[in-house]
C-alpha cells in the first residue's frame, strides 16, 4: 500500500522542504490532536483528507518562518505553558534569566515585594515570578491592549493574580513605587537585518530606534521616581548593549550595577540597585 497521507509521508514531505524534524513533529501532532510520542509509535497511520490539507498550509507558514509558537499556538516559558499570539513577541529562554535573577533578589526585598514588569507581552516574567513567589505584588503594563488580552487570559489560565495596566512605558505610574522593576524591552537597531528574520513578531516588541536603545533610555528615565531605595531595576538587552545600559544606570543615580549573560555566553541582562542609604 501507498503511504502517501501517511504520518511517515507527511514527515518525509516536511524533511524535503527543509522543515525541522521536531517542529514537525510537534506540527503534525497538534493537527492530529495526539502526542508526538503517540505519532512516532504509528507513523504508518494515514491522516484525513483535511489534515493533508491543513497539514500543507501549516509546512509553507513554517516554511516561510513563521515561530512555531505562533502555529501551535503556545510556548513554554520558565515552566509555564503560554498562549502566544503574532500580538506577542514569543519569550525566548534567554529571558528567563531574568525571572531567575528577580526571583532570587525577590526574598531579599521584604515579605511583599512590589514588582513591575515593563512590556510584559505574553505576561511571561511577571507570570514565572508571580507562580514562582506568589506573595509577591505583581503589575505589568504593556503599550499594546492585543497584547494584554493574551496576557489576562494566560493569568487565567495559572490562575495567578497580576495588576495590569495598558500604557507607555511609565505612563500613568508615576506615582507609584516598586522594590523591584524588569523589563525584557524591544532593543533591536531600526534597520538591524535581523528585524526582517523576526518579522512574524510585533515590531513594537523589538525595534527601539536607530541605536536600539529607546526604550530602555525611557525605562532608566523613570527609575529615580519609580524604585524605593534598596530597590532593583533588572533590564534585558542586546549581546552589544551592556556598555550603553551601564552607563544609563550610573547616570541614573543607580549603584551595584552588575551583568549577566546568557546561555550563550553573550552579555544579556544588566541588574542595579537604588542606594537605600539617606537620598
Ligand atoms: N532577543 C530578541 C531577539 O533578538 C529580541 C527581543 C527584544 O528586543 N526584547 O531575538
Amino acid at each position: 500500500m501507498s503511504d502517501t497521507g501517511s504520518v511517515k509521508a507527511a514527515l518525509a514531505d516536511a524533511r524535503r522542504r527543509g522543515v525541522d524534524l521536531l517542529d514537525a513533529q510537534l506540527m503534525l501532532a497538534r493537527l492530529l490532536g495526539s502526542t508526538r510520542t503517540r505519532l512516532i509509535a504509528h507513523d504508518e497511520d494515514l491522516l484525513a483528507p483535511e489534515v493533508v490539507a491543513r497539514w500543507a498550509v501549516w509546512l509553507e507558514r513554517r516554511r516561510a518562518g513563521e515561530p512555531l509558537a505562533y502555529l501551535l499556538g503556545e510556548k513554554e516559558f520558565h515552566g509555564l505553558m503560554l498562549e502566544v499570539t503574532p500580538d506577542v513577541l514569543v519569550p525566548r529562554p534567554e529571558t528567563e534569566l531574568l525571572v531567575d535573577w528577580a526571583l532570587e533578589l525577590s526574598s531579599t526585598l521584604g515579605d511583599t515585594p512590589r514588582i513591575l514588569d515593563l512590556g510584559t507581552g505574553s505576561g511571561a516574567i511577571a507570570l514565572a515570578i508571580k507562580r514562582a513567589r506568589p506573595q509577591t505584588r505583581v503589575t505589568a503594563t504593556d503599550a499594546s491592549r492585543a497584547a494584554l488580552a493574551v496576557a489576562r487570559r494566560n493569568a487565567e489560565r495559572h490562575a495567578l493574580d497580576i495588576e495590569w495596566i495598558e500604557a507607555f512605558w511609565w505612563q500613568g505610574l508615576e506615582a507609584r513605587r516598586f522594590d523591584l522593576v524588569v523589563a525584557n524591552p524591544p532593543y533591536v537597531r531600526e534597520g538591524d537585518p535581523a528585524l526582517q528574520i523576526l518579522g512574524h513578531e510585533p515590531r513594537s516588541a523589538l525595534a527601539s530606534g536607530g541605536d536600539g536603545l529607546e526604550a530602555l533610555r525611557a525605562i532608566v528615565a523613570g527609575i529615580e521616581r519609580s524604585l524605593n531605595s534598596g530597590g532593583w531595576l533588572l533590564l534585558e538587552h542586546g549581546f552589544d548593549q551592556a556598555g550603553p545600559v551601564r552607563a544609563l544606570m550610573a547616570a541614573a543615580g543607580l549603584e551595584d550595577i552588575r551583568l549577566r549573560r546568557d546561555l550563550a555566553g553573550h552579555p544579556r541582562a544588566s541588574g542595579a540597585r537604588r542606594s537605600s542609604g539617606p537620598p
